[in-house]
């Protein structure tokens, strides 16, 4: 199956794997999983998302998503007190009770995610084995799964990975002999209907999507299952659907024109469509994504951007800013680097990029400091000290909270790292 030659590769991009990487290994900066429960809580709207953590955890969460719920909301937090810390206290009598009481209170929830902490890992409480018990305990009223959302050695988006490897065990058996595209990653819902109206147009269907609007309707998956991802981050989730017999149709990310037509077309190649049919059906929306960037184009050429590790976006948005908004990439961090999930983004990347995995914080600062990128994006504790220095920031974050895959977005996405520049222009006069 391929899909990856569908641009010609441009003057000066590196081929697949060439790309020296420089491993850094020391103080770290990012967000916890737990932050994935701000978006995963309002894409699938039948669950509910209990964390057993500390009154840090719960403060994380309030911060970061409590300030923008109107309705009750559908995520909480058991805080582990010390005498359970201490081991003094049973943990699991004190979870039933926390999950019937809840359960009893909120007959709307249909899926209840269990959510793992850095405490709750370091007392090895066990929230598989709690959510088996439970479960059995509801006799199949509410589904009950745990993922972790710890911090521990992993960044904010691998919360959303860990949360689909659990939905992927639970998802139906796809019936022999037939066969269904899975996208998997979350979307904005605008953006999953943008995408509907083009697989249908190019004959593609059915068309799943992980994790779904509802979680009482997961998606079915086996052998005949192919895997489109939608985003950078669902490594551990594609390995186990793979586990389950799909195939991962090899794919840059939907971000950006180019990106996105590449992602249309390595379905479409997978799926058995010609090529033809992707260029008449995808000529119109380019050709406005077209006019939509251009002008953005204009403020980004030649700017240079740096991007410290933190989302698991930083290699495809850099790949879109260097190739279609003529940006200059100073250095691409990332907190890991999974070469299976990046085959097709490594080589639209230039030759000269650097890219960086993993981080040693201060030394990554000296750099940035000495080499002053116009344009700086990084997490929302960096953002401030680098603002003060004089150094235009970008959050990293919004590029999770904000639509910005597709055709009818790719203005967008080149808009969200035009404004900072304005704004500091603006400033500036
Ligand atoms: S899970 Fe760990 S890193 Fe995240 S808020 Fe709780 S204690 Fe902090």
């Amino acid at each position: 199956m391929s899909g990856d030659g569908v641009f010609p590769e441009a003057p000066g991009a590196a081929g697949c794997n060439e790309l020296p990487v420089q491993r850094e290994r020391g103080q770290r900066h990012v967000f916890c999983g737990l932050a994935g429960i701000v978006w995963l809580h309002r894409k699938i709207q039948d669950a509910f998302f209990l964390v057993i953590g500390s009154r840090t955890c719960a403060h994380l969460l309030q911060s970061a998503a409590g300030v923008m719920i109107f309705a009750e909301p559908r995520f909480a937090t058991a805080v582990l007190q010390d005498r359970d810390l201490a081991g003094m206290a049973d943990c699991n009598e004190e979870l039933d009770r926390v999950v019937a009481e809840l359960l009893a209170r909120r007959p709307d929830i249909g899926t209840l995610f269990l959510v793992g902490s850095c405490p709750s890992e370091v007392i090895k409480l066990d929230l598989e084995t709690a959510a088996e018990r439970l479960s059995e305990a509801q006799q199949g009223r509410v589904r009950i799964l745990a993922y972790t959302g710890s911090g521990i050695e992993t960044t904010f988006t691998q919360g959303e990975d860990t949360c689909l490897t659990a939905l992927a065990e639970q998802m139906p058996d796809l019936p022999a002999g037939e066969r269904s595209l899975l996208v998997v990653g979350s979307l904005a819902d605008i953006v999953e209907d943008q995408f509907n109206r083009l697989f249908e147009e190019l004959g593609i269907g059915p068309v799943h999507y992980l994790p779904p609007r509802s979680a009482a309707e997961l998606p079915p998956v086996g052998s005949g299952t192919l895997l489109l991802a939608a985003q950078p981050f669902v490594g551990e989730t594609a390995a186990a659907l793979i586990k389950r017999g799909a195939t991962l149709i090899k794919a840059p990310y939907p971000f950006g024109i180019e990106g996105t037509r590449a992602w249309l077309g390595a379905a479409a190649d997978a799926w058995g469509i010609d090529p033809a049919r992707v260029d008449a059906v995808t000529a119109a929306p380019i050709a406005r994504a077209e006019r939509g960037l251009a002008r953005y184009r204009e403020q980004l050429e030649g700017k240079r951007i740096a991007f410290l590790p933190d989302s698991q976006l930083e290699i495809p948005l850099g790949r879109f800013l260097h190739r279609e908004c003529g940006m200059q990439l100073v250095e691409i961090g990332v907190p890991y680097l999974d070469r299976r999930m990046m085959a097709s983004e490594l080589g639209l990347l230039p030759r000269d990029a650097r890219l960086t995995e993993g981080q040693d914080l201060e030394r990554q600062l000296d750099r940035i400091r000495e080499e002053r990128p116009d344009l700086t994006v990084c997490g929302l504790g960096l953002a401030n000290p680098l603002e003060a220095e004089d150094l235009t920031t970008k959050w990293s974050i919004e590029l999770i909270f904000t639509p910005v895959h597709g055709f009818d977005q790719a203005a967008d996405l080149a808009e969200l790292f035009a404004r900072p520049l304005n704004r500091r222009r603006r400033l500036a006069i």
